[in-house]
């Protein structure tokens, strides 16, 4: 037999998700398995939530784990809060918008899209105006839209959302953990987030919260399966959520101190997020975006000294992904597989109108740090140059290196 051992090469994951999994995160995972209702597991679980709302910066009851990835998480909380024929607004600026939509139009949701270019946000106005249109029952947006950079400040939609009677959906699945995330302040009714961005643990799991409002919707959707019923449980007037697995109802009872079965927990998955949560936390919000800022100023000052043009609003950049133009004379499938074979660095494309025109570079989680951060404009520099692209030599990484020298008051 010749089957490989596990053993994968190095690499650097300067993409916008997967990115490296903090190495305590990978050593949680291989402890051994406990029961799903030991209640040294069940305490693990409740500790999970309790640093998950610290993270969301929400008191929301209703903060936990969804076995799927954070796709899935965004379909778990849009089947459960939206019911057939509701009213929804999304702002669309980039692919995961459209995912959205595309979501919501399975659930048979009215759906209204409002798009703008990719590569710029919302001005708040644009909603407002579209929410004194109609009664619309939710809005649901991204974040941070990876696929164009661009983050959506939501302060003002927040409120705007609040006066029209409107629920604010929200993906920060690639913001979490690397950029300011406020659910509570900013009025976010649900909010949903991946684990393999910002937060730096593997790909698996979606991490959601949500207020009173939607857990109220939820309740009157409920219906508990025949096999685990008790005389307490009435069914909910609304109609039942048409999914099972991704049954918020039951997945809220399931975290409820009441434990009441409904999947078999992700065990190993659960270790390893509650690990991520806790170096999250160990390091501090504060300090933690702080440390992506800088790691984002230094990437963008070395690309900007190598000549190389950044996309969209840099105004509302996210801190923890840029989008650089392709440089003429260089094909973008060339520049990501020479970076990935000679340099075991990973950089993405992107979809849609911008496939083949950026190249996108992360800047998350364990693997936004001040070495990755050189070695990537190092990698690039030596790319570019190999492929006769005309750029100033050597500027890169003595701009960034200049950055963090300032940075310590150098
Ligand atoms: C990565 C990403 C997703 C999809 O996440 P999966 O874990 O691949 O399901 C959704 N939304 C945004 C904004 C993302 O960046």
């Amino acid at each position: 037999m010749n089957f490989r051992e596990i053993n994968p090469s190095p690499r650097m994951l300067m993409c916008p998700g997967p990115v490296e999994a903090d190495p305590r995160v990978l050593r949680a995972m291989s402890a051994h398995i406990l029961g799903q209702f030991d209640p040294e597991f069940t305490s693990l679980m409740e500790e999970t939530q309790e640093m998950l709302r610290l993270v969301f910066q929400t008191k929301n009851t209703q903060t936990f784990v969804v076995d799927s990835t954070s796709r899935g998480g965004l379909e778990t909380v849009l089947t459960g809060a939206i019911c057939p024929g509701d009213k929804v607004l999304i702002p669309a600026f980039g692919r995961f918008g459209y995912l959205l939509a595309e979501i919501l139009e399975r659930c048979n949701a009215d759906v209204t899209l409002i798009e703008t270019e990719w590569g710029t946000v919302f001005a708040p106005e644009q909603i407002e105006e579209e929410l004194k249109k109609k009664s619309y029952k939710a809005v649901a947006c991204i974040h941070g839209e990876t696929s164009t950079s661009m983050m959506q400040p939501l302060d003002e939609v927040g409120k705007i959302c609040k006066r029209h009677g409107a629920l604010l959906i929200v993906d920060t699945v690639a913001t979490l953990g690397g950029a300011e995330v406020k659910v509570d302040e900013w009025n976010i009714d649900a909010c949903i987030a991946g684990t393999q961005k910002c937060i730096s643990a593997p790909s698996g799991s979606a991490l959601i919260s949500y207020n009173r409002a939607i857990e109220e919707i939820i309740l009157s959707r409920k219906k508990v399966e025949k096999g685990i019923r008790t005389v307490e449980d009435i069914d909910g007037k609304l109609p039942q959520i048409p999914s099972n697995y991704l049954d918020l109802a039951q997945l809220q009872d399931y975290w409820s101190p009441r434990h009441l079965n409904h999947h078999t927990e992700a065990t190993s998955m659960q270790y390893a997020i509650h690990e991520a949560l806790r170096c999250v936390l160990m390091e501090s919000l504060e300090e933690r975006f702080l440390r992506h800022k800088l790691n984002d100023k230094a990437l963008c000052a070395g690309l900007k000294a190598m000549g190389i043009s950044i996309f969209g609003d840099l105004e509302n950049k996210m801190p923890v992904v840029t989008a650089i133009e392709i440089p003429e004379g260089i094909d973008g499938k060339v520049l990501r597989y020479e970076m990935l074979n000679d340099f075991g660095i990973e950089v993405a494309t992107s979809f849609g109108p911008l496939d083949g025109k950026v190249i996108r570079i992360g800047n998350m989680g364990y693997s936004s740090q001040k070495r990755n951060i050189l070695f990537t404009l190092g990698a690039l520099e030596a790319i570019l140059l190999k492929n006769n692209v005309k750029i100033s030599a050597g500027d890169g990484v003595a701009a960034a290196l200049q950055v963090y020298c300032s940075a310590n008051g150098n």
